[in-house]
């Protein structure tokens, strides 16, 4: 077995950590005083490729394999957690339903703004009565002529309000509904009757807009049906699929989110003299530092794993639900132990460890809560 990450990837991973250091870090109280991404962070990441790391080459993306993408995430994810977010949405939940299940016009179409980061594609599942029960939507799209007229809310979206596309999950035949009365289409902003509604003011993940999308009458032609006429009904299988694989790059955020998390609890453990010693020095903090390391190790090797899995062609589906329920519980008790390393100090804006300790919660919400992650691997295990 080879644990060693491939040349090309290594070279990848050190250009980002240098970017993080030089450019994300400085950066990450000018996001969370603004609520945004500076454009120029934003031109940064275009210039690495990030926006399409996932996208084969032939649609101008850098072709990356999950294993990649993780590694990336998680260098990224050190600095800030909502960066990754301005660009994951191209590289995965948006943009994966038209490279899965895309007619070719719509890949050659859609694939190469989004890759190159001109535009930005968000995800739209998520409604007022319809969370973790994502077979409830209620968005209906009802045919006219060689048109669907949709109607409904979706809320939560991130990259919602600044997203030039969307993909949006639609309920076009009510008695099936996630059997086969769900459909997946690909709207642009613009299109008459779509607008975003309520900007959400949230705890933390400042810099990552997360709206409301509205469409009231919003009439749009057959072919904006990810994969065309025959795919009509088969959206919930395309939104499951691209759901595995956004729980394993989340899981990989998670890594690195934890990992700077640590790094910060062993400078501040360094530094900060009581009792006439560092308190690096007490064995109680000792053993804060020691058991975050561990579990950090544990979830990046697991994700490293099931991500090579994929690569291979496995089904990942109860692994990846695995990856997510433990990276985001491990980045949960990790960043609780590091500010609580940090005392007082850990509760102050001023260090960074407080923006990571809210930015942490909402990872084992999204993209399915810890619950449903539960659900899902023991739903593999008991149909297995
Ligand atoms: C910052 C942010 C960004 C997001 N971005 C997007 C996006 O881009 N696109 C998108 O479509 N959605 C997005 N979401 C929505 C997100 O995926 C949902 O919030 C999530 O799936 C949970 O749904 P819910 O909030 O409705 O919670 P609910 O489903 O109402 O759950 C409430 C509680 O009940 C538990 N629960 C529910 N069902 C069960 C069950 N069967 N068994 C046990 N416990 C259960 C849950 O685990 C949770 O603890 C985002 C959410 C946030 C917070």
């Amino acid at each position: 077995m080879d644990f060693n990450l491939p040349e090309d990837l290594r070279l990848m991973q050190a250009a980002i950590k240098k970017y993080v250091d030089q450019v994300l870090e400085p950066a990450a109280v000018q996001i969370e005083e603004e609520d945004a991404v500076p454009e120029d962070v934003v031109e940064g990441l275009r210039e690495m490729g990030l926006f399409g790391m996932s996208i084969p080459e032939e649609y101008g993306g850098l072709g990356l394999d999950t294993l990649g993408e993780c590694v990336v995430y998680e260098e990224i994810s050190r600095a800030n957690a909502s960066v990754r977010t301005r660009f994951s949405t191209n590289n995965g939940i948006g943009s994966l339903g038209i490279l899965y299940d895309g007619t070719p016009d719509q890949r050659e179409q859609f694939l190469p703004p989004i890759a190159c980061g001109e535009k930005t594609i968000a995800f739209a599942l998520t409604e007022p009565d319809a969370g973790s029960d994502a077979s409830a939507i209620r968005t209906s799209a009802v045919r006219d002529g060689d048109d669907f007229i949709l109607n409904g809310r979706k809320m939560f979206i991130t990259n919602g309000a600044i997203a030039e596309l969307v993909t949006v999950l639609a309920v076009t035949d009510p008695q099936k509904k996630a059997r086969g009365g769900i459909t997946a289409f690909v709207i642009e902003k613009g299109t008459p009757g779509f607008s975003v509604g309520k900007l959400e003011k949230k705890m933390g993940l400042k810099g990552s807009g997360t709206a409301e999308l509205i469409f009231e009458d919003c009439r749009v032609p057959v072919n904006s049906i990810i994969g065309g006429e025959a795919m009509i009904g088969k959206g919930f299988r395309t939104a499951m699929r691209v759901l595995d694989k956004g729980r394993l790059t989340l899981a990989a955020a998670s890594v690195g989110m934890a990992r700077r998390a640590l790094e910060l609890a062993v400078l501040y453990a360094k530094q900060r003299v009581q009792f006439g010693k560092p308190i690096g020095e007490f064995q109680l903090i000792q053993g804060m530092l020691a058991q975050m390391a561990t579990e950090i190790l544990a979830g990046q090797s697991m994700v490293y794993r099931v991500a090579w899995q994929k690569d291979q062609g496995n089904p990942v589906r109860k692994e990846a639900a695995m990856c997510k329920l433990f990276c985001s519980e491990m980045l949960g008790r990790v960043a609780d132990t590091s500010l609580q390393v940090h005392g007082g100090m850990g509760y102050m804006k001023e260090y960074a460890i407080e923006r990571i300790y809210r930015d942490a919660r909402v990872t084992r919400i999204y993209e399915g809560t810890s619950e449903i992650q539960k659900l899902v691997i023991a739903r593999e295990l008991l149909n297995g």
